[in-house]
Order: C-alpha cells, then structure tokens, then sequence
C-alpha cells in the first residue's frame, strides 16, 4: 500500500542505510517518502535482521520467536500503515516456570497461590516487588541501581534466588550483577500493561503468517518508491571527505551524501573511524550478548504452555518457548514448534560450538523440562544464531546512549542499543529508525 507521496526535496540528497533488518527498512522508507535517493547495504542473502524467518509445514515462522505487547503502539501503527494492521491476531497465552526439576503454571494471580518455590515468604516478595516497580513512573530515580542490588537492599531475596536471580543469569551469564533497575522495571511496566483484563494471563500479538510479513511489505514498498536493497553487502568502512560519505562495502564503493546506521554500536564504532573521540570512548563500552536459538519440530505438544521460564541455572537455556501452545499447530501442517532460548556471552564456548554439539547439551535438559519429548518424533531440528542479539545495559546507561545524532555531520544511527529506558524488541526499532530518519530529514536546509 502506498502513501501519499510528499512534495519533492528541492535537492534529493543519495543516502546510504546500513542493514537491512526492521529499523534499515522503516528508515529508509521513511527518507524514500520523503523524496531522497536510498540504498540499503545488508550483510547477509536475505533482508530482515533478526526477524528473519524459515518455513515449518509451508507456513513462514521468524527464526527467534517474536510476539508482540498491547503497549507496541509503534508497530501496530507500522502494520496499519503498510496495510497488515488487521493482520495482527492478539491471542491468550499461558506462562510456565520451571524450578527444581518441575514446570509450574505462572505469570496469574491464581498460580503465583500453587508455586510452591517461593514459599509463603517469597510470593509476598513478589507481589511488593512488582507492585513497587509497576508504580514507580520516573524510571530516571531508578538509573543508579542494579537489578539485584535493588532486590537485596530492599529484602527480596527470596524472589532474588528462585526467579530473577537464574532469569538474570540465563541471560546475562557472569555479567547478570551488573544489569541495571531499570531493566528490571521495563520487563515488569510493559508485560504489566499486556495483561489481561479477567487475571487468567496475557494477551500477546503476532502478525497473521509471521512478522516476516511486514518485512516484505516494506521491501515492496522500499522497491515501488525507487530505492534499492543490496544484500550480501556488507558494509566495510565508512569515512567523510569534502562534506560526502565513502562507503566501502563488499565487492565496491560509492559515494553518499548522508549515513544512516542500524547496525550494533560495536560494528559501527569499527565502521566509522572519525567518530569524535569523547563518542567512541563513551560507546565503546556498550556490549551485547549473542542468541543462540534451537528449534524442533515435532509431531506433538510437549507442555502446556507457550513461554516457560527456565529458573535454574544449571539448566542450557534460559526459556522454552513453545510457539504452537500460542499459533495453532494446523498453521504449521499439524506440526508442534518449539524454540529454546540461550543468550550467550560474546567470549562464551557454546558461541563456536558446532551445532551436532550443541544438540549433544540441549536435548537431554529440553527432556528433562518437557519428559514427553522422549516419546516425540522429532521431525525437523534447526540451530540460528545471531550476533548482537540483546544490549547489556547497566547503571546510569543514560549517560552512555547514543544519540541518533552521532555527532559526525552526516552519520545517524539507530540500533538496538539505543532503545532505553525500554527494552529492545521490534516496537523500538520502528521507533528509533523513525527518530532517526526525523532527525536527519530535519537537518536538511
Ligand atoms: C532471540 C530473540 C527474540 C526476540 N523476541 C522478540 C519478540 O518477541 N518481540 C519483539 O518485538 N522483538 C523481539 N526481538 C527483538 C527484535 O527482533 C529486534 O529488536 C529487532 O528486530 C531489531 O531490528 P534492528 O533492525 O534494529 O536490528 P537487526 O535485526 O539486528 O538488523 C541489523 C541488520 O544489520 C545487518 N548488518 C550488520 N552489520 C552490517 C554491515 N557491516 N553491513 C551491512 N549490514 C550489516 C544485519 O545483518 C542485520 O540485518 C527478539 C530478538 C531476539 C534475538
């Protein structure tokens, strides 16, 4: 679908995005409607990023799950705007735990009364706890603590060792001490406003068909208004001489007279030598965990529910996600998905490993969780990685965010690590790839 053109720029400028995952397409389609000339540079074969997707009995499904919340106003708006915005199903889901070798129902207000690991004590701790954190608005007063910091002083340590402190761990590894409140308080804000009105669980969105959907529709629309993807493209440097952009990429160079990034703030630290040196100390400190995300597919339910949170840590993954407990498994030719979710340090052992020895440590702990996959017939199994998957972000990260102005006249970037105080996730790449290309349109005499 296509919007109403704008007027054209009295001087159409050629601007160059780097990476085509969600916030590369929104921008550059954004700056094409705006009439300037837009060249997409992606890494790899195929655009999308992390909402990349393969297919299980003909039906498209991402490679790393993907939901949305009832507060992710700005994709909605995206999908309404591409013509997919009634595509968009908000279904029920069911949330587990797993602790001590057994999978409990969790996440309502009935099954926090039967999880047992907490103890009385410790359901006590996590009502206060999150009903503190829901209300507290100024998340700014919040910046100077960490996570786990803040659930010690405040006497939450039951709540600390059974559910946040192995969540925390699962994803952040030994840096888990350092994630920031703030973290803690936009996982419980937003999936408090998700939450269904009668207390029986959430309700969580998905694009009719995957979200790789929206991907395409914006390619379209990238192709029908002029501008052009590259893929397996990826860009090499980027420096500015006479008031215009070298882009070196694979296979060539051109020249540009505008920049705009999305991709991690480590690779764009690496791509663009002339940041100013006050930027580049003050972002090089920002760091990622990788995913690693094995899937199976099967020919039969494994639990009862859609997300289950893996609160032991000697477990290798931190959630079991079963997509067809959400997405009926008739979508999928009858067969059953499940994800298994393990974030990784960069410097992490599993990150290498090949994938016949990763299956080697995943299976008998995905048993374990789930006994009936014993009896299932594994029909299919996949392992997808992805690099600069999750931003770490500590304390006073305020300090530290880059802004989408990078400071070099020329260069705006919109990655995933300048998502705050939010969580990362699609909304806010739609978000900062808009503010992005805002902030560059308005620069523009
Ligand atoms: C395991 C997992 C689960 C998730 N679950 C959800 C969810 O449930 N709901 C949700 O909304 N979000 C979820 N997300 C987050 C969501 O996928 C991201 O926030 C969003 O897709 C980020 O888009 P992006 O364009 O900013 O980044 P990316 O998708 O990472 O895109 C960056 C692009 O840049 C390319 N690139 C990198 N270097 C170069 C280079 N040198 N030259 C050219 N191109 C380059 C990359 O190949 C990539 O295509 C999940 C993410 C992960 C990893």
């Amino acid at each position: 679908m296509l919007a109403d053109p704008a007027p054209a720029p009295k001087s159409p400028r050629r601007i160059a995005v780097v990476g085509g995952g969600l916030a590369g397409l929104v921008a550059a389609d954004r700056l094409l409607a705006a009439g300037h000339s837009v060249v997409v540079f992606e890494k790899y074969p195929e655009a999308g990023g992390l909402v990349g997707t393969f297919s299980v009995g003909g039906e498209a499904i991402e490679r790393f799950y993907h939901h949305l919340f009832t507060s992710d106003v700005d994709y909605v708006s995206l999908a309404e705007d591409l013509g997919l915005g009634g595509e968009i199903e908000w279904l029920p889901s069911k949330m587990g735990f797993y602790s001590g070798g057994r999978l409990y129902p969790f996440g309502t207000p009935a099954s926090l009364l039967g999880f047992s690991p907490l103890g009385v004590k410790g359901r006590l701790e996590l009502v206060l706890s999150t009903l503190r954190l829901r209300h507290m608005s100024d998340w700014r007063a919040l910046e100077g603590e960490t996570a786990i910091g803040w659930l010690k002083k405040n006497g939450y340590g039951r709540v600390l060792d059974v559910v946040w402190g192995p969540l925390l761990t699962q994803k952040y590894g030994r840096r888990a001490e350092e994630v920031g409140l703030v973290w803690l308080w936009g996982k419980i804000a937003l999936r408090s406003r998700s939450r269904d009105k009668t207390g029986l669980g959430e309700r969580l969105g998905y694009m009719r068909g995957s979200f790789g959907r929206v991907v395409e529709a914006l390619l379209s629309r990238i192709a029908s208004r002029g501008g052009e993807l590259r893929p397996a493209r990826p860009v090499k440097l980027a420096s500015r001489s006479d008031g215009r952009w070298l882009v070196e990429f694979r296979g060539g160079s051109e020249t540009f007279d505008l920049v705009l990034s999305t991709v991690a703030i480590p690779e764009l630290l690496r791509l663009v030598p002339d940041l100013p040196a006050e930027a580049r100390a003050a972002w090089s400190g920002i760091s990622y965990t990788h995913a690693l995300c094995p899937v199976l597919v099967v020919d039969r339910p494994l639990t009862r529910f859609y997300w289950t949170n893996v609160g032991d840590v000697t477990m290798p993954f931190g959630g079991f996600i079963e997509h067809t407990n959400y997405i009926p498994s008739s979508r999928y030719g009858g067969n059953h998905v499940i994800y298994l979710s393990d974030y990784v340090l960069p410097d992490d052992p599993k990150w290498t490993m090949p994938d016949r020895d990763l299956w080697e440590i995943y299976l008998p702990a995905a048993t374990r969780l789930a006994p009936e996959l014993e009896r299932a017939r594994i029909l299919e199994r996949h392992l997808f990685r992805a690099e600069y998957a999750q931003p770490i972000v500590g304390t006073h990260y305020s300090r530290v965010l880059p802004p989408v102005r990078t400071g070099v006249p020329g260069l705006y970037s919109a990655a995933m690590a300048q998502v705050y105080p939010e969580d990362r996730g699609q909304n806010y790449a739609v978000k900062i790839a808009r503010e992005a290309a805002a902030a560059l349109l308005s620069d523009l005499p």
